[in-house]
């Protein structure tokens, strides 16, 4: 919700901007239309592009950080794209992975490269990925509040050792997840 008003808010004002500059050039009534809605087409692509960062600052605005750590561990591996669009925690296999907030499952699968994997998505859109477990406790569509065990972690998938490796993600874009945490 949020989210959209910071969007709506941002592509009016660029509208009015755009539309007043280009009544400078007095040009006709539909040339000035088709020039508008082409500049602001282009707006609004770079928008999208954008769009991980400007939920970042709509999330700061709703509250800041929210989420603790996932779990407490070392953290072996961090947070560095294109390479690596997480972090990893290193704990003991069969450690209890829990929901950080009130959401809802959106992904509870085995993947090749992530193993046994959970994606909650939280408020705002806000989803986080919790990878390489031994065992799922949800499925999806499953709601959840803050503390509902999720999965109890484990060694599956790509990975070379017991660990979380974990993601957050706003809409299916993997962003850094120390923006959000406490
Ligand atoms: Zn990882």
């Amino acid at each position: 919700m949020i989210l959209w008003i910071a969007h709506i808010t941002i592509i009016g004002f660029f509208t009015f901007i755009i539309w007043v500059t280009l009544g400078a050039f007095k040009l006709k009534p539909f040339q000035q239309l088709i020039l508008s809605l082409g500049i602001l087409l282009l707006v609004n692509t770079t928008l999208e592009d954008i769009s991980p960062l400007l939920n970042t600052i709509t999330d700061f605005a709703a509250g800041g950080k929210k989420f603790e750590m996932p779990v407490q561990g070392e953290i072996t591996k961090t947070y560095d794209p294109p390479h690596h669009h997480g972090i990893d925690i290193a704990i003991p296999e069969g450690t209890p992975i829990r929901a950080q907030a009130d959401g809802k499952v959106i992904k509870a699968q085995w993947d090749n490269i992530y193993g046994q994997v959970v994606i909650v998505e939280y408020q705002n859109g806000l989803q986080a990925l919790y990878a390489h477990n031994r065992d799922i406790l949800v499925k999806e569509g499953y709601p959840v509040v803050k503390g509902t065990k999720i999965a109890y972690s484990g060694n599956t998938g790509r990975s070379t050792g017991p660990h979380l490796h974990y993601e957050i993600r706003i809409k299916g874009k993997a962003v850094n997840p120390f923006l959000h945490i406490k």
